[in-house]
C-alpha cells in the first residue's frame, strides 16, 4: 500500500506517492499497459496554459463541513474559489432542505512585507479572530504558494492554537506550486481529516462511508434494503459525524480520483474495508462493483437478487436507446476517474469514442489493488480507446482535436471545458452530478439526456456561427500535440 502516514503533517504529493502524469498521447490500452509494467513515462509540455491548483480542490472538500470555518493562509489572489464553493454550498443546502447558510471562509491576506517577516502572527490573529466571530467547532488552514515558499511553521501554529482555544485546528499543507496534479489537493484536505478530526472507533455501526462530492443520495436506495445506512462525506458533513467515519463497515468512493487516499487510509488506520472495484459506470461495471459490495458487507444473496431483477428491468430498455444512437460518436473531457466512468457510459450506449482529454492519470490507487483500474476495466469490457490523452484542462489541445474530429457530441465535467464544443457547433453535455450515471440507472439516466441534446443540435449550431475562436488557423491547421514531448520517467518511492 503507498505511503499512509497519520504522524507526518503533509501527505506525498501523486506525481511521487502514485506515480501520476499529466502528459500522455496514446491509446487507453498503451496507458493501462505501461502502468501495469512499470514504464509509465510522464511527458512534459513546452507550452502550456492555465490549471488548476491542489489548494483550490482542499478548499472544495473542507469548505462544506458544515460547523468548521476555513482559513486560507494566503495571498488574497488565492481566495478566488470561495465564490463559487458557497454558490455550490448554497444550491446544496437548498436541495438538501438544509437550514440556508453561508460557507465560513477567511484569507490571512498574505502582503509583500509579510513575505519578509513572516505571517505567523497574522495568522495567529486570524484564528483567534476566526474563532470569536464564528465560534466553528474546527478550524482547518489551508496553505498556499506564498506561505510555504516563506516557510510559515503552520503546524506550530495550529497546534498551538488547538490547545488555546479547545478545537481542532488543523494545517492542511496543499501549496499549488508543489504538485502539478490539482487533485493531490483532496488527498491533503482526507489526510488533515483522518490525522486530526477521526478518531478511533468504539464500536461497529452499520454506516457506509460515500466518499462524494455534493451528488445526488442514490446510496440510500442501494444500501437500506441491505440494512445499511449511508454516510455521504464530506461535503454537508459536520465534524462530529467526520470523527468517527472510522466506525464504519465499509467505505464507497464515487470516483476514486477523488477518494483515493481517504478510502485507503481509512481501511489501513482503522480497518474500514474500502470498495475495491472500479465504481458501478455501466452494465458489467455495475454488476461487479454490486457483486464486490455484496462481498463486503455480506448480503451476496441479496444483491444476487438484486441485480437479476435491474437486468430484467433495465436491459430492454437499454435496448431500445442502443438503436436510437447507433453509429454516433463522441468525445469527452474529464477528471481521470470520471472520464473512465464516462467512457464505460457511453461504451455502454453504443457510441464510438473517438478520443478522449483525461486531466491526468494514476497508474495504480493508494490501496495498491490493479482490481480498482477503471481504465483497465473500460479496456478489457469495451475494447481499447484510441486517441487517449492525458491533459490538465489545456484548452488548445481539446480544440485542435475537437476540430479535426467533430463528433456528434463532447461530454465534458467541467464548466470551462464545454464553451469549445459550443463554439465548434458540436452538441456538447454536462452533467455535475456524478452520481447521475452511477449504476443500472444511470446508464438509461445518461442516456435520455444525450439524446434531449443531439435534438436540441441547432442551439449549437446558431452559436458557432456567432461565435469567435481565439485560435488562430494556423493552431489549428498544427499537430495538436506540437507542444508535448520530452519524456520524464516515473518514479514511485
Ligand atoms: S497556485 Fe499557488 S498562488 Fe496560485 S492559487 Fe494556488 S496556492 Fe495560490
Amino acid at each position: 500500500m503507498s505511503s499512509i502516514n497519520i504522524k507526518s503533517p503533509e501527505v506525498q504529493i501523486r506525481e511521487v506517492r502514485l506515480g501520476s502524469i499529466t502528459g500522455y498521447e496514446g491509446s487507453a490500452g498503451e496507458l493501462v499497459k505501461c502502468a501495469r509494467t512499470g514504464k509509465l513515462q510522464d511527458s512534459t509540455r513546452s507550452f502550456s496554459q492555465c490549471m488548476g491548483c491542489s489548494s483550490g480542490n482542499a478548499f472544495c472538500q473542507l469548505s462544506m463541513i458544515k460547523d468548521a470555518a476555513i482559513i486560507n493562509h494566503a495571498p488574497v489572489g488565492c481566495s478566488g474559489d470561495f465564490f463559487s464553493f458557497n454558490f455550490v454550498y448554497r444550491v446544496g443546502q437548498m436541495e438538501r432542505d438544509l437550514p440556508t447558510a453561508m460557507g465560513r471562509y477567511f484569507n490571512t491576506n498574505i502582503e509583500e512585507k509579510d513575505t519578509i517577516f513572516g505571517a505567523t502572527a497574522k495568522l495567529r490573529e486570524t484564528v483567534r479572530e476566526v474563532y470569536e466571530r464564528v465560534r466553528p467547532n474546527a478550524i482547518f488552514i489551508t496553505t498556499s504558494c506564498a506561505s510555504a515558499i516563506i516557510g510559515d511553521d503552520v503546524e506550530f501554529v495550529a497546534n498551538d492554537m488547538t490547545e488555546e482555544l479547545g478545537i481542532p485546528v488543523v494545517g492542511c499543507y496543499c501549496e499549488g506550486f508543489k504538485s502539478k496534479i490539482w487533485t493531490t489537493g483532496f488527498d491533503s484536505a482526507y489526510h488533515s481529516i483522518v490525522r486530526k478530526i477521526v478518531k478511533p472507533p468504539r464500536k461497529k455501526t452499520n454506516k457506509v462511508n460515500i466518499i462524494n462530492f455534493w451528488g445526488s443520495r442514490i446510496f440510500d436506495d442501494i444500501l437500506k434494503p441491505l440494512g445499511y445506512e449511508a454516510n455521504y462525506v464530506v461535503p454537508f458533513s459536520t465534524v462530529a459525524d467526520l470523527e468517527y467515519i472510522s466506525e464504519a463497515a465499509a467505505t464507497i468512493q464515487i470516483c476514486p480520483t477523488l477518494g483515493t487516499y481517504i478510502g485507503a487510509a481509512l481501511e489501513k488506520v482503522y480497518g474500514v474495508p474500502e470498495i475495491k472495484a472500479p465504481p458501478a459506470y455501466g452494465i458489467p461495471g455495475t454488476d461487479a462493483w454490486l457483486g464486490e459490495l455484496g462481498r463486503v458487507l455480506n448480503r451476496e444473496a441479496e444483491i444476487e437478487e438484486y441485480i437479476k431483477k435491474e437486468h430484467a428491468r433495465v436491459l430492454p430498455l437499454l435496448e431500445e436507446y442502443r438503436k436510437k444512437l447507433q453509429g454516433k460518436t463522441a468525445y469527452l473531457t474529464a477528471g481521470a476517474a470520471h472520464g473512465h466512468a464516462l467512457i464505460a457510459l457511453l461504451r455502454e450506449l453504443g457510441f464510438q469514442v473517438q478520443g478522449a482529454a483525461i486531466f491526468h492519470h494514476d497508474p495504480i490507487y493508494d490501496n495498491d489493488d490493479p482490481t480498482s483500474d477503471a481504465l483497465a476495466h473500460d479496456v478489457n469490457t469495451y475494447g481499447d480507446v484510441h486517441n487517449y490523452n492525458v491533459c490538465n484542462k489545456q484548452a488548445y489541445e481539446l480544440v485542435n482535436i475537437l476540430n479535426r474530429v467533430r463528433p456528434d457530441i463532447m461530454i465534458a465535467r467541467h464548466g470551462g471545458m464545454t464553451l469549445w464544443g459550443a463554439k465548434l457547433g458540436v452538441p456538447t453535455l454536462l452533467i455535475g452530478d456524478e452520481q447521475f450515471g452511477f449504476g443500472y440507472q444511470g446508464v438509461l439516466n445518461y442516456a435520455e439526456r444525450i439524446l434531449e441534446t443531439l435534438d436540441n443540435k441547432e442551439f449549437v449550431t446558431n452559436l458557432a456561427k456567432h461565435s469567435s475562436m481565439p485560435y488562430t488557423k494556423w493552431w489549428l491547421e498544427q499537430d495538436p500535440f506540437s507542444f508535448l514531448g520530452g519524456n520524464v520517467d516515473v518514479e514511485v518511492y
